[in-house]
């Protein structure tokens, strides 16, 4: 989805969210996941590509387990400077809720024609996150695209959302996120992991 349908849907006096700049290229391309307590909690997942962040939302999160494939759709691209935020979109905005930078990094394509597998619906590249490293592939299906693991040193069964549910930048779990932005702390607790007992 063009950048511009972005622009349109948000109201830049109301949003604290970064207004889109343009920038220079870089040799790296950018890489994010945000964690994203809206109506739904999802994750926003964006790989930087042609300026701007191509955008997946993937309602179960990423799985590090290769035999798991989690249902990605596909949404309207972001600003590359949007990959910085993390706060609160007010209520009522498109998105309103609590926005956790969940991982971060670079992302370098496997295959030669980034345009032509995006068109082709199947796009291997390797994740220099965080949290997420190594092999990983987005192939799309009439149902939607979805996110997979490949096997590699990277891979594991542990369940990465539970194990390190911390933003990569702030180190704050959702409620503390939502606390000190003056969003809905109860809300955004629901999507952080329940206490050890
Ligand atoms: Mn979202």
């Amino acid at each position: 989805m063009p950048l511009r349908d972005y622009q349109r849907k948000r109201n830049f006096d109301v949003t604290p969210e970064p207004k889109p700049a343009r920038r220079a290229n870089h040799a790296q391309l950018a890489y994010v996941i945000q964690k994203h307590q809206a109506s739904h909690l999802h994750y926003d997942f964006r790989l930087e590509w042609n300026g701007v962040l191509l955008s997946w939302a993937v309602p179960k999160g990423p799985s590090v387990d290769p035999s798991v494939k989690r249902l990605a759709m596909q949404v309207e691209d972001h600003p590359v400077d949007y990959a910085n935020f993390e706060g609160v979109i007010p209520e009522g905005e498109y998105g309103g809720g609590t926005v956790m930078v969940w991982d971060r990094g670079t992302w370098e394509p496997e295959i030669p024609d980034v345009d032509a597998a995006l068109r082709k619906g199947d796009l291997k590249f390797t994740l220099h996150g965080q949290k997420l490293r190594g092999s990983w592939v987005l192939v799309r299906t009439p149902r939607g695209w979805l996110l997979i693991k490949h096997r590699d040193e990277y891979a594991s069964k542990e369940d990465i959302l539970v194990t390190a549910p911390r933003s990569a930048v702030s180190h704050k779990l959702m409620a503390a996120i939502a606390r000190e932005n003056s969003g809905d702390v109860e809300k955004a607790a629901k999507a952080d992991p329940k206490p050890a007992k």
